[in-house]
């Protein structure tokens, strides 16, 4: 499988910009290259300089963390960079399409739509499983990524190993797993498996369990034909010095990190349990991840009234297959009990 050829015409010749400190490898004293502020900046640290377009440091931090080497790994402003990438560089506007498995994140029809590319949409079964026939009719000779999540938002559950993997050994195109919730699953992350598929890109992000959303940081790991292709795409500094700097000291904090898994688990687990004791709840969905997805009476209105207590949850009434639904996330203890208090008093 040639993943050089999946790759559109114009982005395969394209000569990408060269920065720099790309012109110039190897130590110096003296920076008159980049036309930056050579006096520094009005800041307690310094922020005069561009920084590192690959985000070496960066990525051997991550890299003792995952295993993955510096070669196979991408960084991206959210992971949301990363998707927007594989579309610019791999589907031709017009042309070419990709599948998406409803009930799913979002962003994987919008960047489709703000890339002039058609979707096809496979929906997930009932129990929230891929329909591999399906998925299998839908492809053709233009279909170049198919987006699998898993843990799924916003159905929380992990889709099944081996259909993953029936999906990579029958598939010419990218398979990309977007594993935002991994830290929270009980199956373990397609990571490992990166060596066997070339056509496999895992999507990682510090937004969820390593409580960094606002710093806006995501990964993305593949064979390092497709992390170049990306690099190439991607603009020069996507990365701030600031993210770059402050990554680099929470990933030393990881120990705090995996205390918040412990605890979100845990209390994902309490949450489920009490949320099904009330007598509004008609279903709470298995999670993997940390939020719950749960089927109420009315979820317009629950929803209205929890916000009118201040407590927003996301209602996902309206999304195919999770009629009736509303996505929790879980929160503190305190948090969860205010939820349950306010659910408590709407049911009498
Ligand atoms: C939250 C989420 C992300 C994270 O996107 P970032 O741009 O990294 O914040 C990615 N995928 C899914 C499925 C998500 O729910």
């Amino acid at each position: 499988m040639d993943i050089k050829n999946l790759q559109r015409e114009n982005i395969k010749t394209l000569r990408p910009y060269s920065t720099a400190r790309d012109e110039y490898k190897g130590q110096a004293s003296v920076f008159l290259d980049a036309n930056e502020n050579s006096y520094g900046s009005p800041l307690p640290e310094n922020f005069n300089r561009y920084p590192d377009p690959l985000q070496l440091d960066l990525k051997d931090a991550i890299s003792k963390i995952k295993g993955v080497p510096i070669e196979n790994t991408f960084l991206g402003n959210g992971s949301d960079e990363a998707i927007d990438l594989l579309f610019r560089a791999f589907c031709n506007p017009g042309k070419d399409n990709v599948i998406i498995l409803p009930p799913t994140y979002g962003m994987y029809e919008v960047s489709a739509n703000i890339n002039d590319v058609e979707i096809r949409k496979v929906n997930l079964l009932p129990n929230f499983q891929l329909d591999l026939e399906g998925i299998a009719e839908a492809i053709d000779e233009n279909t170049k990524l198919i987006f699998i999540c898993s843990p799924n938002n916003p159905t929380g559950n992990s889709i099944v190993r081996t259909d993953i993997e029936t999906v990579l050994a029958n598939f010419n195109g990218l398979v990309i797993i977007d594993e935002a919730y991994i830290n929270f699953a009980k199956q373990r992350t397609f990571i490992q498996e990166l060596t066997e598929y070339p056509q496999l890109v895992v999507l990682q992000t510090f937004s969820k369990a390593w409580g960094l959303a606002g710093l806006r940081l995501g990964m993305a790991f593949a064979s390092s034909i497709i992390i170049d292709i990306l690099n190439k795409v991607k603009a020069p500094y996507n990365i701030s010095q600031s993210t770059q700097d402050l990554a680099l000291a929470a990933l030393q904090n990881i120990g705090q990190v995996n205390e918040w898994i412990k605890t979100t688990v845990a209390e994902r687990e309490l949450l489920s349990k009490s949320l099904l004791e009330l007598a509004m709840v008609k279903k709470v969905y298995p999670s993997d991840a940390n939020f719950i997805l749960a089927q109420v009476d009315d979820a317009n209105a629950t929803y209205d009234a929890l916000v009118d207590r201040g407590i927003i949850v996301r209602n996902r009434a309206k999304v195919t297959l999770c009629e009736g639904c509303l996505r929790i996330t879980v929160g503190t203890p305190a948090e969860n009990e205010i939820l349950l208090t306010a659910l408590k008093s709407l049911t009498n």
